[in-house]
């Protein structure tokens, strides 16, 4: 995983545990669930757990990751009875006890419901545009009501059918970030714009806030007026001069732009810059992302049974996908090899990846595959075969790896060996080779 460049472990860690925080809150039947809630928030909402003397270590990072992630789920409007209006994000996004804009002591609502009207059919109108203004309160009432009770439900924002998922959440927090680190796949996307070069370098300096605004240059030169000085209103800051001032609103909005990024409230550029490219372009963005996929597999045989596994995993070391499963006789492993490698293929098929690396650490069957067309046995056949599947791809590469870099397929190996069982897992890989990913995509 050689010139990966930076990647952010403790992001990574957070995005990883995000995933045992969207297990709690769409599982709520297993026991796992049952004993946490019993214990840290027996109000049933993982946002806001009760303070505990000792809390289990497990439970502080999964609380601590709940915290850090909590601005990117949101609340689906049900029955109104677990959203707090001062506290969670809900209905649509911006929508928070932030949006709340008269005096909080006027408003003693404290869950969504309270904003439903008598019948709770439908919205309490008047009360909604006093909580939240005249827009806020008119796109409230637009959010419809459901009939039957369903309880209120919780999505992550920034995936289109509201799943979390592990590497949207990475790009998100490494997005929030930005001011600190660069963020790869976004400038990556800047500087393969086939676009002037100095656009790119514009874009480069405004998602490191070092353009001269008058605010910034006001901050080191003590007297300086920082007020726009195009429309002489506001301070001039980034997020005023793009979007903000009067002309540039103007601008964008002859550019077509989504009324969502032209009013919406952006506190910094970096939010902004954020809601644009999901909102511009996801799939050119999922595309790139997504670029080649390697597909690592292994084998072992145990006790007259053999056992494959194989991880499917991005450019950044995401996994994607991974399956294990085994054969119920005792066979030769390379025949163990070719099915596993069988298996990646078809895997691969099933998710439309076009370009494909295929790696496994048995050097014969590497060899064997590369040699094909000399090979007159079953095996050399059967090779011929997966070649001609493997012609969908537009990109296809079968090379050998040390055992060393197929740790994930052999560890996963080991555990379907242990577990005595077929699976496929998709980004929701077992806790059990957590560490073992990490350490992979970080090497
Ligand atoms: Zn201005």
């Amino acid at each position: 995983m050689g010139g990966l460049g930076f990647r952010d472990l403790r992001l990574f860690n957070v995005a990883l545990l995000g995933r045992q925080v969207w297990h709690l809150i769409q599982c709520k039947d297993t026991l796992c669930y049952k004993v946490l809630n019993a214990k840290y928030f027996s109000d049933g909402n993982i946002f806001f757990p009760k303070s505990m003397d000792k809390p289990s270590f497990s439970w502080q990072s999964i609380a601590q990751a709940a915290k850090l992630l909590s601005e990117g789920f949101e609340w689906t409007v049900g029955n109104g009875n677990s959203i707090r209006i001062w506290q969670d994000n809900w209905g649509f996004e911006g929508l928070s006890g932030d949006s709340i804009c008269i005096n909080k002591s006027l408003v003693k609502e404290v869950f969504v419901r309270y904003l439903l009207n008598e019948s709770q059919d439908g919205w309490d109108k008047d009360r909604v545009s006093a909580i939240y203004g005249d827009f806020l309160g008119e796109k409230i009432c637009n959010i419809p009501i459901l009939h039957d009770g369903l309880e209120d439900r919780c999505s992550w924002f920034h995936n289109p059918h509201g799943v979390f998922y592990l590497k949207s959440a990475y790009s998100w927090l490494i997005l929030k970030e930005i001011g600190l680190g660069p963020h790869r796949i976004f400038w990556r996307i800047i500087w393969r714009l086939k676009t002037l070069p100095k656009i790119c370098i514009f874009c480069w300096r405004l998602g490191h806030n070092i353009l001269p605004t008058y605010e910034k240059i006001s901050s080191f030169r003590s007297g300086f007026n920082d007020t726009c000085p195009r429309c002489g209103k506001e301070k001039e800051t980034l997020i005023h001069t793009l979007k903000d001032c009067p002309m540039a609103h103007k601008v964008l909005e002859f550019g077509g732009l989504d009324n969502k990024l032209l009013d919406g409230n952006y506190l910094r550029r970096v939010d902004w810059i954020e809601g644009a490219v999901r909102i511009l372009d996801i799939k050119a963005l999922s595309d790139f992302i997504t670029g080649t996929i390697k597909i690592n597999f292994d084998t072992s045989v145990h006790d007259k049974k053999a056992y494959y596994s194989l991880v499917a995993r991005d450019a950044d070391g995401f996994v994607l996908g991974e399956q294990t499963g085994y054969v119920n006789k005792d066979v030769h492993i390379e025949l163990v090899e070719l099915q596993a490698m069988e298996e990646s293929i078809k895997f691969a098929r099933s998710k439309n990846w076009k370009n494909v690396d295929l790696e496994s650490d048995c050097a014969s069957l590497v060899n064997r595959f590369n040699r094909r067309q000399e090979d007159l046995t079953m095996l050399g056949h059967r090779l011929g075969e997966i070649k001609k599947q493997s012609n969908i791809f537009s990109q296809f590469i079968f090379c050998w790896a040390l055992r060393s870099c197929n740790e994930a397929a052999d560890a996963l190996c080991n555990w379907a060996r242990t577990k005595n069982c077929c699976m496929v897992f998709n980004v929701d890989y077992p806790s059990y080779i957590h560490a073992i990913v990490l350490n992979d995509a970080i090497n």
